[in-house]
């Protein structure tokens, strides 16, 4: 599932993390964009974001997830699909 990265810093001991999004509807990403769209958020978005990466849902990696709110986006519209096609 392609998805952006918005940086989280850490602070003292906390380390960074990253937390990945699902890329808004209507924007192509050019590999060096000044923002991102993010699903889950008409307003917020991703300023100077790293590029789209392909991520797992089932992600296992220390320090990162996904968004909770763009994971449910996600699940919803894979269900809905299905419906569909059943
Ligand atoms: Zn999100
Ligand atoms: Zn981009």
């Amino acid at each position: 599932m392609l998805a952006t990265p918005e940086r989280v810093v850490g602070r003292g001991r906390t380390p960074d993390r990253t937390i990945w999004h699902k890329p808004g509807s209507g924007h192509r990403c050019a590999g060096n964009c000044d923002f991102h769209p993010i699903a889950c958020s008409e307003e917020e978005g991703i300023v100077a974001p790293a590029p789209n990466r392909d991520i797992p849902l089932r992600l296992d990696v220390e320090h990162e997830t996904w968004c909770g709110d763009c994971l449910t986006l996600i699940r919803q519209q894979r269900t809905n699909a299905a419906q569909e096609r059943s």
